[in-house]
């Protein structure tokens, strides 16, 4: 069976070895000695700035909300996967959609103006497959009317626009290190923020710890774990070999669908992306349905990512969002793997045709 994507696993001696190292410490978790070195490695590896690792990216989203007092209601896009709502709502704020733009796919910054009331506080946006929003233009509205800018960059490792590292831009971004993201540590993820906000987020996402008898403000357990550290100090070295394999998967499926009438992707000009995922967007949801039927009769598995478009969440009420709406129903991610190999490509390739 093929799936949308596969877990990069590295040698599992190789897993074993920095495990063994905090075994000999007989520390497991509360930030021990792999935590500490895989964030000095992967501040080398980004050249990001202040960050935390954590257990998942999700929780880097509800401690951003948390952490930065924020209320009432939440700007947001409709294409993304569901953490980025539910955070909001989980944080006891509303989600205020806006939709998104037809080729980038991220939240339509020249609709955000008029979303905005005396209640929003935030502008909290996704870097959909690591592809960057628009961010001066964010900024800029950000500034005029005083709120918060968290990106939920789940899909963005290794990204970096106009020089600097994705995860740099923004009062708070998280990344997500789950199994299926290009970098993993299992479950794992990390939030990145603004210097002058790391101790706070630091403290919320211990229990809101200020040393070991003191508290400096509420907070959750999202730390990560020495098992989970060990997993991406195994993998990290190979970031560049999956980079390069990932990039030859989409040039050889651009380089196949280029006259073809799906429409592909539109990197942001100044990015240098991660290969991260590959969309394609069909005329309409009848062909979508063909093909997912045709591939899967060959146990192949796209996903439909995203789908649904979140506005139709049986806990929200209903917000109208034409373009996210119909995207999300044309949508579906091609297999895109380390590993994968020319026959399967062409196979896929050949079906889509
Ligand atoms: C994967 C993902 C998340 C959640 O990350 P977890 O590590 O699974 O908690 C959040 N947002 C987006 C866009 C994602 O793709």
């Amino acid at each position: 069976m093929i799936n949308v994507t596969k877990t990069f696993l590295p040698p599992q001696e190789e897993y074993q070895e920095i495990l063994k190292r905090a075994w000999d410490t007989g520390w497991m978790t509360n930030r021990g000695v792999l935590v500490k070195e895989l964030e000095v490695a992967l501040q080398t590896y980004l050249g990001s700035f202040s960050f935390i690792a954590m257990t998942n990216g999700t929780l880097p989203l509800q401690i951003a909300i948390k952490a930065l007092g924020l209320t009432g209601e939440i700007i947001t896009t409709p294409f993304s996967y569901v953490a980025t709502t539910s955070s909001i709502v989980w944080e006891g704020c509303t989600p205020v959609f806006v939709d998104i733009h037809h080729d980038y796919l991220t939240i339509d910054e020249t609709k955000i103006e008029a979303a905005i009331t005396d209640k929003t506080t935030a502008i909290l946006a996704t870097h959909v497959f690591g592809n960057p929003c628009a961010i001066e233009a964010i900024e800029a509205i950000a500034k005029t009317h005083g709120l918060k800018v968290i990106y939920d960059a789940a899909h963005c490792f290794g990204v970096s626009y106009k020089g600097s590292s994705l995860f740099n831009y923004g009062d708070v971004s998280s990344c997500s290190f789950h199994a299926t993201k290009l970098f993993h540590t299992g479950e794992g993820g990390a939030l990145f923020c603004k210097e002058k906000y790391y101790k706070s987020m630091f403290s919320h996402h211990n229990f809101g710890h200020d040393g070991p008898e003191a508290f400096q403000s509420l907070g959750i357990n999202a730390k990560m774990s020495e098992p989970q550290a060990a997993m991406g100090l195994a993998v990290l070295p190979y970031m560049d070999e999956i980079l390069e394999e990932r990039k030859n998967i989409v040039d050889t499926y651009n380089a196949a669908f280029k006259e073809s009438a799906f429409q592909l992707l539109k990197i942001r000009e100044g990015t240098i992306w991660n290969y991260s995922y590959y969309p394609v967007i069909f005329k309409d949801e009848t062909e979508l349905l063909r093909v997912k039927t045709a591939l899967n009769q060959e146990s192949i598995f796209p996903r439909r990512y995203f789908y649904p478009s979140l506005n139709n969440l049986p806990y929200l009420n209903q917000q109208n969002m034409p373009i996210s709406d119909s995207i999300s129903k044309r949508i579906l991610c091609l297999p895109l793997f380390v590993g994968m190999n020319k026959a399967l490509l062409d196979k896929i390739i050949n079906k889509l045709k």
